[in-house]
């Protein structure tokens, strides 16, 4: 018999249109006993089955909802329909068709919270982030061997998530001999992912149609790309003929990785390439004391707001440098800019960036609104799941 959670009269409406969490606030009582992530039925205070959910009592996402099927067993079976519904997904999308990296289950908008799968050609990359999935460890790699056939699964749950969870970090091989990098053609570029010590599972997959859109924005401009990381969309200006590319990180490792990775095509003209190792609030108020003048530049922050707690000081970082990066814009100039923040909504991005065009005292229009590509979707019920957001500006 299954432990019930009783949802506290009046806060059922998240469940009620299909929301996958179910936080601390809106559960009245836990009927029976339940571990860390075993199956529990959650229910109405009237009696209602509303579905079943995992039990994390140490996260303040209480439990995450495996199906609003009451009939439906949480068991092998389920878990290999789950995981083999997310890899068709992809595999019916023409835009993943021929990349190596490709984001192959993205947590609760595949109906598996808390997992994330990343295939790197022939590897996989596997991040348990919630109790839930942890439980049925097991069973995730079983139905993911069978329905990739990949050779290699390395395990990468350390992201900080998971300790809300309770959860202490686990990294490692799973299955086959992974090796520590990978070498993946994006675009037709080859790139080196470092599965052991890169960020999230080795490289930000999320960002793939933005650098395609790079590339095609690229030739003849003089590119600025603050936040290169491991060089994604420098490697993409430059395919696309970018007259010159200037890559800024404050992490010298991840700049090392980018110049290797060039280094990976030499079809590409690296000359064309300067690397800065520096803080990129610093750098831009240097290039504009300088009288820099760039034609695209990019601004792909790390996470300023984890939650909407932080928003308010997110914005002023965000303010700070999209005013920067549009002084920076030669007239007729595009900004890529990017907020990866759950807590800022795509609205309230778009008016921080207004506030720093106002403080800028710079015009400027929205061409296209920027987000993941289609290997993250979001769940309808859940927009929140939407945390990259982007703009892509032309100043006047
Ligand atoms: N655009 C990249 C991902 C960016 S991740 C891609 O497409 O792959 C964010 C990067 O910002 C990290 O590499 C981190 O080292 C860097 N970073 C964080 N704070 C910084 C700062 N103040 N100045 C420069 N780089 C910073």
């Amino acid at each position: 018999m299954s432990a019930r959670i009783v949802l506290a009269r009046g806060k059922e409406a998240p469940q009620f249109r299909r929301h996958p969490w179910v936080f601390a606030n809106a559960v009245e009582h836990l009927n029976g006993r339940a571990r860390p992530g075993d199956t529990v039925l959650v229910e109405t205070h009237d009696g209602r089955v509303l579905g079943r959910a995992a039990w994390s009592p140490d996260s303040q996402i209480r439990a995450r909802m495996w199906t609003f099927d009451a009939d439906e067993t949480i068991d092998d079976a389920f878990f290999r329909r789950r995981v083999t519904t997310a890899v068709a997904r992809r595999a019916a999308l023409p835009a993943l068709a021929g990349q190596d990296g490709v984001r192959l289950v993205h947590g609760e908008a595949d109906g598996l919270p808390g997992l994330v799968v990343d295939r790197y050609g022939d590897v996989l990359v596997m991040a348990l982030n919630a109790a839930g999935v942890e439980k049925w460890r097991e069973a995730l790699l079983a139905a993911l061997l069978r329905a990739t056939g990949a050779a290699h699964v390395y395990e990468r749950s350390d992201s900080d998530v998971r300790r809300l969870e309770g959860l202490e970090p686990r990294v490692g091989p799973l299955h086959g001999a992974p090796p520590a990098s990978s070498v993946i053609r994006e675009h037709g570029v080859r790139i080196a992912v470092d599965l052991v010590e890169g960020h999230k599972t080795g490289f930000y997959l999320d960002q793939r149609d933005n650098r395609r859109l790079t590339r095609d924005l690229a030739p003849g401009r003089r590119v600025l790309n603050c936040f290169c990381y491991t060089g994604g969309f420098t490697l993409q200006a430059l395919a696309g003929g970018a007259r010159e590319v200037l890559s800024v990180d404050s992490s010298g490792p991840a700049l090392a990785a980018a110049q290797a990775s060039l280094a990976l095509n030499p079809a590409l003209d690296a000359t064309r390439a300067r690397w800065r190792d520096a803080d990129v609030f610093e750098l831009l108020r240097e290039l504009k004391s300088t009288d820099e003048r760039f034609d695209l530049i990019i601004l792909d922050p790390p996470k300023f707001a984890p939650s909407s707690a932080h928003a308010e000081r997110a914005g002023r970082a965000y303010r700070d440098i999209n005013r920067l990066g549009l002084q920076l814009l030669a007239p007729g100039g595009l900004l890529m800019t990017y907020s990866c923040s759950g807590g800022v909504s795509a609205e309230r991005f778009r008016s921080f960036v207004a506030a720093a065009a106002s403080d800028a005292g710079v015009d400027a229009v929205t061409l296209q609104h920027l987000q993941a590509g289609p290997d993250h979707p979001v769940a309808l019920a859940a927009p929140e799941g939407e945390y990259l957001k982007g703009l892509l500006l032309m100043r006047n």
